[in-house]
């Protein structure tokens, strides 16, 4: 039986390592796929990973119907044993039922890597409907590490060095190849994320540089709004 499968983390988990790891697996065994990705750092039409591994990619945009590009593929007597769907918390709604419609209709399998939630903790859009709908959901055993070594769950936007929880959903930033170079992410457990203790932060807050504020009592928790 074909599966809808997420494969779901936060940032830093090694997601777009393990779907780069599944499609050579796949390879290795004569098996056929097709590729998709959407606002990778390295740029369009490309799925990398911060290892430095990458692989040309179809680029997801929002008018992208996943079962016209089967089908049409199919159509042109081209194999399809499976679809590897990179960066798919920023797909549509939609583009996820398509999908689910490919395993269910033509029997391929998809697996999708996303993050799960957005820099507010609130789901994406794409996530959200991969909850809903996938037949199996995996949370990556590749732990990111928050600055403290606690698991890191949360994904922290970075402005200019300021941790922010309010603005658009997506902005693609990246200490490596920014657009706007003053918009970082970085990981943090959820003690940190609630104190808005970023790494950064947190240095700032220790009284001597080289040792970093582990009493939590130091990063205090920032009043409600
Ligand atoms: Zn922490």
């Amino acid at each position: 039986m074909a599966e809808l499968v997420f494969f779901s983390g936060t940032m830093d988990c090694g997601k777009s390592t393990l779907a780069l790891q599944m499609d050579h697996n796949h390879r290795a065994r004569a098996r056929v796929g097709l590729i998709f990705t959407k606002l990778d750092r390295m740029g369009e039409s490309v799925l990398s990973s911060r290892l430095g591994l990458s692989t040309e990619a179809h680029e997801v945009s929002d008018d992208l119907d996943f079962w016209d590009v089967v089908v049409e593929h199919l159509t042109h007597g081209q194999r399809a044993d499976y679809l590897i769907c990179d960066e798919s918390q920023f797909y549509t709604a939609a583009q996820i039922e398509q999908l689910a419609r490919v395993v269910d209709e033509l029997g391929i399998d998809v697996n999708c890597f996303g993050i799960t939630a957005d820099f507010r903790t609130e789901l994406f859009p794409g996530s959200k409907r991969l909850f809903e709908l996938a037949d199996r959901v995996q949370v990556l055993q590749v732990a990111a590490l928050c600055w403290c070594g606690a698991r890191a769950t949360h994904n922290a936007r970075i402005i200019d060095g300021v941790m922010v929880v309010e603005g658009e959903q997506v902005v693609v930033g990246d200490t490596a190849s920014a657009t706007d170079a003053s918009v970082e992410y970085e990981v943090l457990c959820r003690r940190h994320y609630m104190r808005r203790m970023s790494s950064h932060a947190a240095r700032m807050a220790s009284a001597t540089p080289d040792v970093l504020p582990f009493d939590l009592d130091v990063c205090a928790v920032p009043p409600r709004d």
